[in-house]
Formats: C-alpha cells, structure tokens, sequence
C-alpha cells in the first residue's frame, strides 16, 4: 500500500465568487501535484521525496499560496516559510522569511538532511542556501498582480481591516489572503512523511510567522503515529500544537486517525481557529479533514482511490 495526499489551503471559499475556468485551474494543479508525488511513490520511490515532489509543484504554481504566487508582506515581499519531516528516523528541516528561495520546501529538506539543525531564519537560511549551491531569485520573482491587489485592498481599509486581522486572520481562500500548501504520503516500505509551504498570511509584518515551519504545529511526522500537514490560521495551529497533538493520540491513545484529527480541530476550534489537515498514517489510514468552508485538498492511492475537491 502506498499514497498521498495534499492540500493547497483552506478557508473561507466561496463557489458563488468562483467561476467555472478558476475552479477548473485549481483542480488541474491538485492534479498535477498528486500525480507528481504519487508517480514516484509508484517507481518505489520514498515518503519524503514524494511529499517533496508534490509541494515542488504547488511552489511553481502562480495560484497557491507558496512560492510562486505567494501572499505579500505589508511591505510588498514576499516571505517564505516551509518545513519537512520524516517519520521514519523523525529527521526534520524547516526555513522561516525567506525571500529569495525559489522552492522553499526544498532549502527545508537540505537543512533536514546537510546540515546539524532543524531550523535556519531569514538571512541565515539563505547564506546556508548560497553554501549548499542553491540558486537565488530576486523577490519580483513570487509577486503575482492578483497578490498585489490582495495586498492594495487590505491595505485601503487599514486601521478596521488590521484589529479584524489580528483578532480572526484574514478572509482566506480563492479571492483572499491565506492559503498554505502542503503534502503527506506513505510509501510500500511503511514509512510516512509530511512536508508543508507557505507565504503566511496577507499583510503581515514584523516577521510575523505561523505554523507551517513549525514542526509540531503545521508539520509532523512519525511511523509511531502519523504524517499531518496542516492550513489555517497558523496562531490557533501554534498553540493547539496541531500536527503532533493527532500524531500523539495515535500513539499514545492508540486512536484511530479520523478520532485524532477530529478530537485535535474541535479544541483548536474551541480555542477560536479555524482550517484544516491531510494525515496518512502507517496502516494507510487516510483524513482529509477541515473546519472551514473548503479546504483546496486530493488523495491518490494504490489502492485505486483518487480525487480532488475544494468544497465540503
Ligand atoms: N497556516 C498558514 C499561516 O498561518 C496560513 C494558511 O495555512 O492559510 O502562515
């Protein structure tokens, strides 16, 4: 048994605001990068380089919200965060404020398997990343003109729109400021991985970082328990500690994995957050799960399962 799954985000989405072609767009690039984690699952290829092959993908497309195609910064940057993690020797990597790496999934893996640490920030990150041969782009190179007028508009309604920011995180999804991307898979040998991307939030400043690259949080992975990667309002995902918390019950509760998540979204809920999880776990257990209107999400498995879809 081996399989995949992935995110592209979570939120407030709205069919009616969405057109048939965006809709259809979306749903090419799950296509797209389930297929290009799921083909090296399929040659016998491992857990952490298919979740790396999958983010790759959702970096490189203008429409998510990670590399290419990013959220900005109240300052008009894009800044990056990413992290991954192997639940096989519990090996992790992760890269906060990045603004000149291409794919920051893939600065995340280096860290993880080249260098001592778990997590390099900002400047450092991408000294490390010019050491290791990594090649580097100019800014420009994220910022798409739909980003742009996100950023314009949050920016109109400042002082209103920032308590409102700052108190419930931005309206999200197709037409808004948030979105995340993210992967979690098992391969034939029986080891999961998960892998998580994003720009953050729209508007946000003083190096404001959320839980994508925080192992624990928006990423985790363990043969003990289970791969989670997560999407939402990344303060709720940092104090519920969300991707270990449903990792933990597993393993210690010996839960199953829909118990988990569930048990883990209602108290970060009850705690005022909202988003959501793909998890796998090492007997093929698969959850797609969100509490947020839609969730940008796809699965495909050896066992013949495969689908994508935005809304509940
Ligand atoms: N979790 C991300 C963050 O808070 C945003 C998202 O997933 O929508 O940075």
């Amino acid at each position: 048994m081996f399989a995949i799954a992935i995110h592209g985000g979570a939120g407030t989405l709205s069919r009616a605001g969405t057109s048939a072609d965006q809709e259809a767009a979306y749903l090419q690039g799950l296509e797209s990068a389930l297929d290009a984690g799921y083909s090296l699952l399929h040659e016998g290829g491992s857990s952490l380089d298919a979740v790396t092959a999958a983010v790759v993908s959702l970096e490189d497309n203008p429409l998510f919200n990670a590399g290419r195609g990013a959220v900005l910064s109240r300052d008009g940057l894009a800044e990056l965060d990413a992290s991954i993690m192997d639940g096989a020797t519990l090996a992790a990597g992760a890269v906060c404020g990045l603004r000149h790496i291409r794919n920051p999934i893939t600065l995340a893996r280096r860290v993880m398997d080249r260098s001592p640490h778990v997590m390099l920030v900002g400047e450092g990150a991408e000294d490390f990343a010019r050491n290791q041969g990594v090649e580097l782009v100019s800014n420009e190179y994220f910022r798409t003109d739909i980003r742009q007028r996100q950023l314009h508009r949050l920016l109109q309604g400042a002082a209103e729109k920032e308590n409102d920011l700052l108190a419930h995180g931005p309206a999200s999804g197709i037409d808004a400021g948030m979105g995340t991307v993210g992967a979690v898979a098992l391969d034939a040998r029986g080891n999961v991985a998960a892998a998580t991307s994003t720009g953050g939030m729209t508007g946000k400043r003083w190096g404001r970082v959320g839980d994508s690259p925080i192992i624990g949080a928006g990423t985790y992975a363990s043969n003990g328990g289970c791969a989670v990667s997560a999407t939402g309002h990344g303060e709720y995902f940092i104090r519920a500690v969300v991707a270990h918390d449903i990792s933990a019950q597993m393993q210690y509760a010996k839960l199953t994995l829909a118990e988990s998540v569930k048990n883990t979204l209602a108290r970060m809920k009850a705690l005022g957050g909202n988003g959501g999880v793909v998890a796998i776990a090492p007997d093929g257990e698969i959850v797609l799960d969100f509490n947020s209107e839609g969730m940008f999400r796809g699965v495909r498995s050896s066992g013949g399962r495969r689908e994508v879809s935005i809304y509940r």
